[in-house]
């Protein structure tokens, strides 16, 4: 067994949609991945196997010394195939990757180097300040502000002078009064226009602008801290006319999200590309019950007129059900389908089949009114559903004297998320804006992690009548969707927040 390889990744500057196709490949085949500060968890994520060994550096305060982590990665080379040194931004820009790739070539270990987004350029253009611009900045240079502990930079700031190019420092926050003092003193004007940016490209992104001449004093007063980069130059007068990402209709608002966390992925990626901070908080689990009652009745289906299916859920153990029959759909040809909304009928094409009614009103009381007119006299039906699925729908069956079969066929369980206690004290201090609730099961799940949820200040944002009826139950201020789709809970979130 030869030893493993090392992959020096750039992991981009903040914002989890900018990492590297190549970055992401790797570390969906890491065996282990070794990592920094300000790396985030959704990065990490996509290596979910592998061994995590963070590795990161405080400020000021060095928690691993580089000669530590060259020992790691050279220990863990020999122990594994594929080692990911996973940096922020891009791994040889101020990163010590240079260092770290010559200890594995002095070791014979043979590495990658997957260059990154680097926040210098970023955060920049995430704030509005292209880095050149013609006529305003034909270079830019990237300049260190660190400085060993108690010692200021070296910097020839009459060289950086005379470029007349896009100054940007980085690990400037501390020496920032150095830097712009140093600038003014080799004869900058002082009414250059300068930007610090903080938190490039992530949804807390600040953005503080001044003349050179007050720039330092602007960034004390709003408190900026690191991670931060300060830009000097004429591009910086470009900020307000091409700043984009601050004025995403969901800038600076956070939501939590409830969903489970496997389907999760697609509102939580929509309210980002909508400029949110999201909180994944996936408080309920569902898990397929019942198999072999489900079974049964499958093999009786002829039986029935209609099979009604009202969740993504219950398509999925329908079909595990199938599989363990060692059947297919084709048991199913003696039935017509019914859904309750376009997230199920959705599911079921991905298998392949076309759902024969659905209403126009997403919602169980709606698929009830709605199929009656459908079904032929004597016809019976078989609702595959939640266990404790909602009593509406089967009281205006029987209402309308309807003969059906109420099979549960997946439980509901609430699960605590790890991130419960920062999330409740998020919400605490009225910093979440919005709880999105796709089920009544969600609110209920929400309401048992968090208890006293309904003394903090957030809105919930529920996608039917029965999340939203949960939500009043739990005394939450909330607004329903128009319908129950993703689409028109993201439109009543941003309709509402249009009227702030
Ligand atoms: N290799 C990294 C830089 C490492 S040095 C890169 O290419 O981006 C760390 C410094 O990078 C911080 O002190 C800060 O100046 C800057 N930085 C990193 N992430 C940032 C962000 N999201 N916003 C602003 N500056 C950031």
């Amino acid at each position: 067994m030869g030893k493993g390889k090392v992959a020096l990744v750039g992991a981009g500057p903040g914002n989890p949609g900018l990492l590297t196709v190549r970055g992401r490949q790797l570390l969906e085949q890491a065996d282990v991945v070794v990592y920094d500060r300000l790396i985030c968890d959704d990065v990490l994520d996509h290596a979910p196997k592998a061994k995590k060994i963070y590795v990161g550096k405080e400020r000021g305060n060095h928690s691993v010394p580089q000669e530590e982590i060259n020992e790691i990665l050279v220990r863990e080379a020999g122990e594994h195939s594929l080692v990911v040194r996973l940096k922020g931004g891009d791994p040889y820009l101020f990163g010590r990757g240079g260092e770290e790739a010559q200890v594995l070539r002095q070791n014979g270990i043979p590495f990658e180097v997957v260059p990154g987004i680097t926040s210098a350029l970023a955060a920049l253009a995430y704030t509005g300040i292209p880095v050149t611009h013609r006529e305003t900045a034909s270079s830019v240079h990237i300049i260190t502000g660190h400085a060993k502990a108690g010692e200021l930079p070296e910097i020839d700031f009459a060289a950086l002078y005379r470029t007349k190019g896009t100054l940007v420092f980085l690990m400037a926050v501390s020496t920032m009064e150095f830097i712009t003092t140093g600038l003014l003193d080799a004869g900058m004007p002082a009414d250059t226009p300068a930007a610090v940016v903080e938190n490039g490209t992530l949804p807390t992104q600040r953005k503080v602008t001044a003349p050179l001449g007050h720039m330092a004093e602007a960034a004390q007063q709003a408190d900026v801290q690191s991670p931060a980069i300060l830009a000097v130059g004429g591009v910086c007068a470009l900020e307000e006319e091409l700043d984009w990402f601050s004025r995403l209709p969901l800038f600076g608002k956070t939501v939590v999200v409830t969903r489970p966390a496997r389907r999760g992925g697609t509102l939580g990626d929509r309210l980002r590309e909508l400029g949110a901070q999201v909180i994944s908080f996936p408080c309920i689990e569902t898990t397929p019950a019942n198999l072999p009652q489900v079974c049964d009745v499958l093999e009786r289906l002829a039986s029935y007129g209609w099979l009604v299916l009202t969740s993504p859920q219950g398509v999925e153990s329908l079909f595990q059900a199938l599989d363990q029959l060692g059947k297919d759909v084709r048991l199913l040809a003696p039935v017509k389908i019914a859904v309750i909304g376009t997230g199920t009928a959705k599911a079921l094409e991905a298998r392949g089949l076309r759902a024969d009614y659905m209403p126009e009103q997403y919602d169980g009381v709606h698929l009830a009114k709605g199929l009656i007119p459908h079904i032929q006299p004597g016809e019976r039906l078989l609702l595959l559903r939640a266990q404790a699925g909602t009593p509406e729908v089967t009281k205006i069956l029987e209402q309308s004297s309807i003969d059906f079969d109420d099979i549960p066929c997946y439980t509901t369980q609430t699960l605590c998320p790890e991130n419960r206690e920062e999330t409740e004290a998020l919400l605490r201090k009225g910093k979440v804006d919005w709880v999105t609730f796709t089920s009544a099961s969600t609110v209920e799940g929400f309401a048992a992690c968090i208890p006293q949820a309904d003394r903090y200040p957030f809105t919930a944002a529920c996608i039917g009548a029965s999340s939203q009826k949960a939500a009043g139950e739990k005394g939450y201020a909330a607004i329903q969707a128009q319908n129950a789709t993703i689409d028109y809970l993201l439109a009543a979130i941003l309709e509402e927040e249009s009227h702030e």
